[in-house]
């Protein structure tokens, strides 16, 4: 799933092209995407487009008279702008919208979406609602490019930092992959308590969200460019590394693999040498 550095990008790409431009129609094909009802997704006919934002990992796109688009991408969404239009046998395509552009006569913005699974969402509303709308008024602060200063308050809980790290509503923007980078970066176990966090450690952490967040945005102003394409390259150091070498310190990377995702580390420097259970591994062995 596209997390803060991801989003932010191609937010900012798509702020750059799309800025001003006229929606010419506005469509949601196959199975509904579109989970408002009112005002119709015709209402953005005729307006332009006044920015293109992110909150969290979701987008936020504004219109002219007050309307406003929130994007939510779920696991395997992505926002891609096309200078050719979807073909009629497209099955990807969650959301269109058609730009009146004489520049680019057949420009298209495009929430697409791969696999089998239809999650991604979009939902209509007057500006001045997506704040209070559920998941915008429930993120905590953002992750980047400051982290909060109370990051130590925000995490004190019993659960694993891991976990504790991609809830969005403690801290907004960080997902799967870039929490094994966090965590690496800091030297800290991911199966260390929130509540067990010391004050240094908790610096520690803070440094580590804004440096490895930067080091991603940066390393995307460099390589990004329209059109978006469908996988980003992720600069990523440890996660869905396991059995490579730690880029630090050499230990062999070890992971714990999930139904669907994977948590890769380093034993030397994050869990004092301790391997820690494979579920995977422990579910076959059952
Ligand atoms: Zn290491």
């Amino acid at each position: 799933m596209p997390e803060l550095p991801e989003v932010e990008i191609t937010a900012r790409r798509l702020d750059v092209a799309l800025r001003g431009a006229t929606i010419e129609s506005a469509q949601a094909p196959g199975i509904n995407a579109l989970k408002t009802f009112d005002p119709p997704l015709s209402a953005l006919e005729g307006r332009a487009i006044t920015s293109v934002g992110r909150r969290g990992k979701q987008f936020v796109i504004t219109f002219t008279g007050d309307l406003a688009l929130l994007v939510h991408l779920m696991s395997a969404g992505r926002l891609q702008l096309y200078d050719k239009r979807a073909g009629p046998r497209d099955r990807t395509s969650r959301l269109l919208l058609r730009i009146a552009d004489p520049d680019h006569p057949a420009r298209e913005l495009r929430l697409r979406e791969f696999g089998t699974k239809q999650a991604a969402w979009v939902k209509l509303l007057p500006s001045d609602a997506i704040d209070d709308e559920e998941l915008i008024a429930t993120l905590g602060p953002e992750a980047w490019p400051q982290p909060p200063e109370d990051l130590r308050a925000r995490l004190k809980a019993p659960r694993p930092l891991h976990t504790l790290l991609r809830d969005q509503r403690a801290i907004a923007g960080i997902g799967r992959s870039w929490v094994d980078e966090i965590l690496w970066t800091a030297r800290l176990s991911p199966f260390k308590r929130g509540n067990d966090l010391s004050g240094d450690e908790a610096l520690a952490l803070r440094e580590a969200i804004a440096s490895v967040l930067d080091g991603a945005i940066e390393h995307y102003e460099t390589v990004i460019a329209l059109p978006i394409p469908d996988k980003l390259p992720l600069p990523l150091l440890v996660h869905r590394r396991t059995g490579e070498p730690c880029p630090r310190c050499g230990a062999t990377i070890e992971a714990v693999h999930y139904e669907d995702y994977v948590m890769c580390y380093c034993p030397a420097e994050q869990t004092a040498g301790k391997v820690l259970k494979d579920r995977r591994l422990s579910r076959l062995l059952k």
